[in-house]
């Protein structure tokens, strides 16, 4: 099979910088020539040296520079909108860390503090599944824990919200002022 670079390439820049280091993103697609068909290879990248490449979906593009442009700066849009609304760790409520694995392959996001973790393929999937797991865990431990938070701090009769995991206090917060009116 023959696979020929024509030299042809052109550079487009999304708006977004960066989320991770906040420097300018330059978005690289090249022409190749596989068995006479047009592909466009793409390099994504920023001075600092991210990553970035690795959040894409592999695989060569088709169509005008334009249209494969416009997709990619549509796609990167989406990376930066996700990574900057990531929910932070609904039991300590630190940030989720996000960091690509070259060993594993995966990108991996994580509290720090060992409470959620998701890995996956492609970033994109990886938040997705940060966001789906952070709803999981408010739902299966809210009954129970919030039951079990509630009456220890009634019985301690003070309103001390530091035991509560992040997720809970504001409900905690909320619930003693309405006590405090009364
Ligand atoms: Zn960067
Ligand atoms: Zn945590």
């Amino acid at each position: 099979m023959s696979v020929e670079e024509t030299g042809v390439w052109t550079e487009t820049y999304p708006k977004e910088p960066c989320p991770f280091c906040g420097k300018t993103v330059a978005i690289r697609i090249s022409e190749i020539l596989i068995v006479d068909k047009k592909y466009w290879k793409v390099r994504i990248f920023d001075d600092s040296g991210c990553p970035l490449s690795a959040m894409f979906e592999r695989g060569l593009r088709m169509g005008s520079a334009g249209e494969v442009c416009a997709v990619l700066k549509k796609d990167w849009h989406e990376i930066v909108e996700t990574v900057s609304n990531m929910p932070v760790c609904p039991e300590c409520g630190r940030s989720p860390v996000c960091r690509y694995s070259t060993n594993l392959d995966r990108w991996i996001i994580l509290c720090e503090k060992g409470h959620l973790r998701t890995d996956e393929a492609f970033v994109l999937s990886a938040m997705r599944n940060w966001n789906k797991k952070v709803g999981q865990y408010v739902c299966d431990n809210q009954n129970q824990r919030l039951g079990q938070c509630l009456t220890s701090l009634w019985n301690q009769g003070y309103a001390n919200d530091e035991e509560l995991p992040e997720f809970m206090r504001q409900s905690w917060r909320e619930k003693h002022a309405n006590w405090e009116r009364k």
